[in-house]
């Protein structure tokens, strides 16, 4: 059972904002780094598994239930304004909700399964550090500040990503989220209500959007960018464009032992050289090209299989260099297909365009945070993203040594993590504050 159920604590539901105390301007002033320390200590246990040392905190379960907690207490410890929207993503307001024109600071909680500390929670914690920076500071705000919590970013229970960002920025219909079921038959709104959240509030929030006039997420970076060019903190340029297709290679079924190697139509080779090709594709064009996920039938120890079906996931900076690996991939897979006999029928299942981050909103951070920031480009998509197409929308990311994410592996340093809190805090400081 939810903790967070609204009616419970703070506003919740869609009843608007009750304001909950003035800014806590008297509180004890703590540096961002020493309130980041602090929180971040506090979120750690919470969802972990003993096991695996992985996170396993997927939308409207209990270990969700106890990461909105955490949130609800970091807003009120603050005396900040807690609402929680119509579609579950959380909110804690420093100033008017409703004034208008505000900047946005946050991320998610939840987590794919097993998967790190960072991706998500680090952005979330570091925007509550970087608003007890900007009152240690002395920060006298102009605009509203909110830190947000984006509901089921990961996708890891119902399979879809961003489902609050997506639904409050009309990309998902409610139809469409009452549909999506999790591995155990649940529906969305079956778990939504069992956590005490009423989920015939879904939908579009054109009204909550519009009070937002930047919205900046701070997150780990998942790749070495950062590490290569030894940059802690670095800016967003733009999610690359990235699509998914499936590749049918169709052979003939036959006996592993008895069929000559001449007489054969053995797609998995035919399989295999496409792999192959999508590397050498890949490498030539300075693009990403992955088949992660094949299917084999009749899937037999001693059979020639008569149908191998493989997923590519490719992705690159630009669509230009996108369409040229693709198509790359494309004709050496047919070209392989028509030498061995095999019929090959390529379909592409999904698509998401190139986002670019707002470049007006991506030209001041790059100024507030100083010359030889570095602006990178990220292959992962982000509520950042979803949201980009609604409001001003800028991301910044923290270095991670390893590049490894969605791993119990995933990791930034201290200092780094710091350093993000810092720039977040210069940022809002910019933007916010007179
Ligand atoms: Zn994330």
């Amino acid at each position: 059972m939810s903790t967070d159920a609204p009616g419970t604590g703070g506003t919740g539901g869609t009843g608007g904002a009750r304001a909950v105390g003035p800014a806590a301007t008297s509180a004890p002033a703590a540096t961002g780094g020493d309130s980041f320390h602090t929180m971040w200590a506090d979120l750690l246990p919470l969802g972990r598994d003993k096991s695996s040392g992985g996170y396993r905190r997927y939308a409207w379960t209990a270990a969700d239930a106890d990461c909105r907690a955490w949130f609800r207490a970091q807003a009120k410890a603050r005396g900040l304004t807690y609402e929680l929207d119509r579609n579950g993503n959380q909110w804690a307001w420093q100033g008017d909700p409703l004034a208008g024109d505000a900047v946005v600071i946050g991320s998610h909680l939840d987590s794919v399964p097993d998967g790190g500390a960072f991706d998500g929670p680090l952005g979330v914690v570091s925007s509550f550090a970087a608003l007890d920076e900007l009152r240690r500071r002395g920060a006298e705000f102009t605009r509203p500040v909110a830190v947000t919590n984006f509901g089921d970013e990961e996708g890891a229970r119902f399979g879809l990503a961003c489902v609050g960002s997506r639904l409050a920025a009309g990309q998902l219909t409610p139809q469409k989220a009452y549909g999506l079921r999790d591995g155990d038959g649940i529906t969305l709104p079956q778990a939504m209500e069992a956590a005490g959240h009423d989920p015939s509030t879904l939908g579009a929030d054109p009204e909550r959007l519009a009070r937002i006039g930047a919205f900046v997420e701070l997150h780990v970076e998942q790749g070495r960018a950062l590490d290569i060019t030894a940059n802690p903190v670095g800016l967003a340029s733009a999610i690359w464009p990235h699509g998914r297709w499936r590749y049918d290679f169709h052979g003939e079924a036959n006996h592993a032992g008895t069929t000559r190697l001449a007489d054969r139509r053995d797609p998995m080779v035919t399989y295999a050289e496409t792999v192959l090709a999508a590397r050498a594709q890949a490498e030539f064009t300075g693009a990403l090209a992955t088949f992660g996920k094949v299917s084999v039938e009749p899937n037999g120890v001693n059979a020639i299989p008569s149908l191998v079906r493989g997923w590519l996931d490719s992705r690159a900076a630009d669509q230009d260099t996108l369409d040229e690996v693709v198509a790359g991939i494309e004709a050496a897979a047919r070209q392989g297909a028509a030498r061995a006999g095999i019929d090959l029928r390529i379909v592409r299942e999904s698509f998401t365009p190139v986002v670019e981050f707002a470049h007006a909103l991506r030209d001041e951070l790059a100024r507030l945070l100083g010359p030889g920031i570095p602006v990178l480009g990220t292959g992962a998509g982000h509520d950042a993203g979803i949201l980009s197409a609604s409001v001003p929308t800028a991301m910044l990311f923290v270095r991670n040594p390893t590049g490894v994410s969605h791993s119990p592996a995933e990791y930034a340093a201290e200092d780094d993590c710091v350093a993000g809190v810092l720039a977040l805090a210069d940022v809002t400081e910019g933007l916010a504050c007179a």
